[in-house]
């Protein structure tokens, strides 16, 4: 296939994504579901009890482009730390409660922006009614967050066993539950570790109710393969209009959630954010230590939120196309490297390691 009909296939695909229309909820300052853009939320993975600590990794994630903020809460003592934080960013967060139902209660007490409850963990009609009663009285958005590990002991009685059917099952009757109480400010996750019964799952709630989705693969893993996981997990759902909110979940710095978060969404044409590399694998053809170039580059315009496509080439085989076709490229030659612009060369015969500082040197013109 040549580059002209790759162009347009992609294009195709991009058109190809129609958002499932959902209900518009708000959270905090953000809004979620109906038009919105899709938003990039995160997990703290502190201790809620270390004041300081937690605020250093929300700034971190706020920093990175972190829309919405997850905060475990396991015991009522560790709500303590809601005001401080509200205070101290203005990131909405989402206080996730298990077990405890008391913990919600005491939560929404302190203005909490939103909580997370999993029905399952919960276990019990009586208390799920308390919290939506409570949630209805404070106004405080509630996310279902059904997890396959965790479905309810009634649920399951009548299912038979954990699976797609029996997720969109626990989350229908906990909908029904908040809804008997008057309250609709609700979004919604199904989350499994396996891609195949997260899909079914989301794929059979957007069939028959319009709350809006918060998607994810659950423990998807290390930061390499669960960020591989969750892009082909995430990517197909994003592809079928599926999901409002996305988490990527990974052990490790909860920044590269955020930051793989809006690569899946970059890749798909959904939100742009940030500078988007393109550059190639290099081969035997390449003598510029371009890996190098690419590793320095990534890191020194990690912080830019402005969106970019900027292209880094090892030769002249495809790094005049790419760096031509990119908003801003550099193609390496034997010797030398070309600065393309818009399309436009803008400068030739550039000694390599002048290359990397001029390249930003464009990058800031273009963006300040
Ligand atoms: S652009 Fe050149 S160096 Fe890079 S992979 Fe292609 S042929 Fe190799």
């Amino acid at each position: 296939m040549n580059r002209k009909n790759d162009k347009s296939q992609y294009n195709k695909a991009i058109r190809d994504i129609e958002r499932k229309k959902t209900k518009k909820i708000k959270i905090g300052s953000i809004a979620v579901g109906g038009n919105a853009p899709i938003v990039v939320q995160s997990m703290l993975k502190t201790n809620p009890e270390n004041f300081q600590e937690t605020l250093t990794q929300a700034r971190d994630l706020k920093n990175a482009g972190c829309e919405l903020i997850r905060i475990a809460l396991p015991h009522e003592d560790t709500c303590q730390i809601l005001p401080f934080l509200r205070r101290e960013i203005d990131v909405p967060i989402i206080g996730d409660i298990h077990f405890n139902h008391k913990i919600a209660l005491k939560a929404m007490e302190t203005g909490i922006d939103a909580i997370r409850i999993n029905p399952g963990t919960i276990n019990n009609v009586r208390k799920v009614r308390e919290i939506a009663k409570n949630a209805k009285e404070t106004k405080t958005p509630i996310r279902i967050g059904i997890n396959i590990g965790s479905i309810e002991k009634r649920i399951l009685k009548t299912k038979g066993k954990p699976d797609a059917g029996s997720m969109v099952e626990s989350a229908l009757y906990s909908i029904k539950l908040f809804e008997d109480e008057g309250w609709t400010q609700l979004k919604v996750s199904l989350k499994a570790s396996d891609i195949f019964q997260t899909i079914k799952a989301y794929k059979i709630f957007a069939g028959v109710s319009d709350y809006p989705l918060h998607i994810g693969i659950t423990e998807a893993g290390p930061v390499f393969s669960g960020a591989i996981k969750s892009a082909v997990g995430i990517g197909i759902l994003l592809y079928e209009g599926i999901g409002d909110t996305i988490r990527v979940s990974l052990t490790g710095n909860p920044v590269y959630e955020v930051i793989a978060a809006y690569h899946i969404l970059r890749d798909l044409g959904l939100r742009k954010r940030g500078i988007n590399i393109i550059s190639c694998p290099t081969c035997g053809r390449c003598s510029t230590n371009l890996k190098e170039i690419v590793e320095e580059f990534e890191k020194d315009v990690a912080n830019i939120d402005k969106h970019l496509n900027v292209a880094i080439m090892g030769c002249e085989v495809n790094g005049p196309g790419e760096a031509r076709e990119a908003d801003i490229g550099i193609a390496f030659g034997a010797n030398k490297a070309i600065l393309f612009s818009k399309g436009d060369i803008i400068r030739t015969g550039i000694p390599k390691e002048m290359a990397k500082d001029l390249l930003k040197e464009e990058i800031f013109n273009r963006i300040s």
